[in-house]
């Protein structure tokens, strides 16, 4: 069997990436559905947005050149003819000439003629006839154009962008009611290990719950889990489990077995099925892990230690789904806390380690602190009691305590 050479997780990302490509298939979804989905086309603006100017003031719609002067002590006197519904159609509205000023509502569309608004608190009416302006206006003054929100022919979206709540909005208002996006990415989990049971079932001493495809199932977000339950370390079951699960999902990921160890099937298997890329990463926790592709699929081997599962699902297994996924933007932007460490934190040269952090905030002071939760990567807790994550680079040898740090929150 082929040995491989720990990579650094950069490296180790740009090789997955390089052999990963965008699933095919794609759908039209109405656009009120789309909702975290991934663009799979570019959106152009196909009409001006209002597609009329509007008054962005309650006032008077004016030629800006007659308001020339105009003040407190020397107001201008203009002629009113008339008045702007809300939702009128400006091209049953009168022009205005020179000499003479309309009423404008926020929102409503500017008649011909008009170029500026001259806010209502800025006027005086005489009568019904006429009103007395005291400011000048220069052309386009509270005046939204017809393009002024988005302009037909501009490029809005790039495909690959993951649509916001605001984006659904902007969509609707340029009259785009369906969008042509990826369809979601299947990806199957597969549990390994002789140890494991599912939680519905009674445990022995000895015995252990599985929960790593569980966590995984959650932490995949827009892709759609399929768990094909827990394989015990038995090479056939288990092979036959992956052929399943690369045949019926764009992506697979096991966790467990991803060692050398005896009973660790999985880099031989996935050696005998199709190609392995990487073995082994140079971070802690998260070592044993495995990319491989088969039938042009990303597979990949995740430690069973479920810390690490997570934290190689986070730092490795993210971006190599959001490339499969479409996503033009494949690393995720972190919600950071910057916080003070309160104890030294120790790490090998030439390996990243990630160190589970507690927040804690001390009132009186206003100072956010940085805990290290110290605990097994075997145990869930380290990460259940944790507020956040902890980078510290390969080039490090240890962060002192005092010092100021920028915390991943989970
Ligand atoms: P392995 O990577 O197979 O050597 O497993 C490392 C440790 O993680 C062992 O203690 C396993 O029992 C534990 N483990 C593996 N898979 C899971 C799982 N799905 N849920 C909880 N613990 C697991
Ligand atoms: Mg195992």
């Amino acid at each position: 069997m082929r040995t491989f050479q720990a990579k650094k997780l950069d490296e180790a990302i740009a090789l997955a990436l390089a052999h990963v490509a965008p699933i095919a298939e794609t759908e039209t979804l109405p656009t009120t559905d789309s909702l975290g989905r991934v663009l799979a086309e570019d959106i152009i603006c196909p009409e001006d947005v209002p597609g009329f100017a509007r008054s962005a003031m309650d006032g008077y719609a004016v030629r800006a050149s007659e308001t020339h002067g105009a003040s407190r002590e020397r107001p201008v006197l203009l002629k009113i003819i008339g008045s702007v519904e809300m939702g009128q159609d400006p091209r049953t509205l009168p022009s205005v000439h020179a000499g003479e000023a309309c009423e404008i509502p926020t929102g409503g569309p500017m008649p011909d003629g008009a170029d500026a608004v001259v806010m209502l608190e800025e006027t005086e009416r005489q009568n019904n006839q006429s009103v007395r302006l005291f400011a000048e206006v220069t052309p386009g003054a509270h005046v939204l154009s017809a393009d002024s929100d988005f302009q037909r022919g501009e490029l809005v979206f790039r495909a690959g962008h993951k649509l916001r709540a605001v984006d659904i909005g902007a969509l609707i208002a340029m009259g785009i009611l369906s969008v042509k996006i990826y369809r979601r990415v299947r990806v199957s989990l597969i549990s390994t290990g002789s140890e494991l049971v599912e939680a519905e079932h009674a445990i022995r001493p000895g015995q252990v719950r599985q929960i790593n495809s569980h966590i995984l199932r959650h932490l995949l977000e827009g892709a759609q889990g399929i768990s094909l339950g827990i394989v015990p370390d038995d090479r056939e079951r288990l092979r036959a489990t992956i052929q399943h699960a690369v045949r019926e999902s764009d992506m697979v990921l096991l966790s467990g077995g991803s060692s050398v160890g005896a009973r660790d099937w999985t880099l031989d298997l996935l050696q005998e099925l199709g190609e392995v890329l990487v073995h082994g990463l140079q971070i802690k926790p998260g070592k044993p892990t495995i990319f491989a592709v088969v039938d042009k699929k990303p597979v990949i081997g995740l430690p069973g230690n479920p810390v690490s599962c997570v934290l190689v699902f986070e730092k490795f297994v993210r971006p190599v789904l959001a490339r499969r996924s479409g996503l033009r933007v494949l690393l995720p932007a972190h919600r950071l806390a910057s916080a003070q460490l309160t104890q030294t934190v120790h790490s090998a040269l030439g390996r990243e380690e990630f160190v589970a952090i507690r927040l804690r905030l001390d009132e009186s002071l206003g100072t956010l602190y940085a805990e290290p939760v110290l605990g097994h990567s075997n145990n869930i807790s380290t990460l259940a009691r944790a507020d956040g994550i902890l980078r510290v680079p390969s080039e490090f040898e240890e962060i002192p305590a005092g010092a100021q740090v920028w915390v991943e929150l989970l």
